[in-house]
């Protein structure tokens, strides 16, 4: 969890602690209020005593308990909502999350007026690694082919997703569809020069890429056709390439 969301969580619950406690205290003092009213006690001090008492007995740990049980559900949420926008394999985002994300972006570029960058690249006869390792060992190829993914990113200002199976998206804020190619060659070095291993036999894995440029206003819909149709024309023209599209029309 960001350190970001921690805190605030931490400041909600002692925000929601200071209401209960509030509350509670109040709750406490009008309770003493009437018993001094009705006449018991009837000596000041006794009165502020006995208030205190019950401020202490009711207020804190009601506030206690009930902040202590806003934390956990706070954080039972951001857990549940990281479970929703994760691939439990590789951790990173899924589809749905992605798409999402990538809204978001087309959203933000109407007001900033950048362009982005959006990938679609699939493993090259992946099957081929299921077949001889096992499915296991390809799962732990997806693992590894993500990580070196990832590593040539831009942390937070670039999204990488397991779109599903053996095929990955990738949303490069803020890139011309030159830079996004350029960014496609370093991933698809990377991933070619992975040194991976299986049962002792050394072995190797490529990957195709297609990008297109997202401009502000860019329908999602076709500009993941765009990606996946350069994707396409990089399987067909060989695989292990990288095949930039320029053409994703501004909406009406
Ligand atoms: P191409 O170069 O044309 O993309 O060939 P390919 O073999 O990579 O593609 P194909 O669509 O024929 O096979 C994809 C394989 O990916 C088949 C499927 O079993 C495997 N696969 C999909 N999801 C997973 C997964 O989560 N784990 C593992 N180990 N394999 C997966
Ligand atoms: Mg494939
Ligand atoms: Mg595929």
């Amino acid at each position: 969890m960001p350190i970001s969301n921690r805190s605030r969580d931490v400041f909600d619950s002692l925000l929601f602690f200071a209401f209960v406690a509030i509350t509670a205290l109040c709750l406490s003092f009008t309770f003493s209020m009437m018993m001094y009213q009705l006449g018991v006690p009837t000596n000041p001090r006794a009165f502020v005593l006995t208030n205190l008492l019950i401020s202490a007995c009711v207020a804190l740990p009601t506030g206690v308990i009930a902040s202590q049980h806003e934390f956990r559900l706070k954080n039972y949420q951001r857990r549940l909502e990281a479970l929703a926008a994760t691939d439990p394999l590789t951790g990173l985002y899924n589809r749905r999350f992605f798409k999402q994300a990538l809204e978001d972006e087309v959203q933000r570029m109407r007001r900033t007026h950048q362009t982005a960058g959006l990938v679609m690249f699939d493993l090259d006869h992946f099957k081929c690694i299921n077949d001889r390792f096992g499915h296991k060992s390809g799962d732990l190829v997806l693992q590894e082919v993500a990580s070196a993914a990832f590593a040539e990113l831009r942390g937070p200002f670039d999204r990488l997703g397991r779109w599903g199976g053996e095929e990955f998206v990738i949303l490069l804020s803020n890139v011309t569809l030159e830079q996004s190619a350029l960014v496609c060659e370093r991933i698809r070095e990377r991933i070619a020069s992975l040194h991976l291993e299986c049962r002792g036999q050394d072995f190797s894995i490529t990957a195709s890429f297609g990008t297109c440029l997202l401009k502000p206003g860019a329908q999602i819909d076709l500009a993941l056709e765009t990606a996946d149709a350069a994707l396409f024309q990089s399987k067909n023209s060989g695989r292990n390439k990288v095949t930039a599209r320029r053409a994703v029309e501004l909406a009406a």
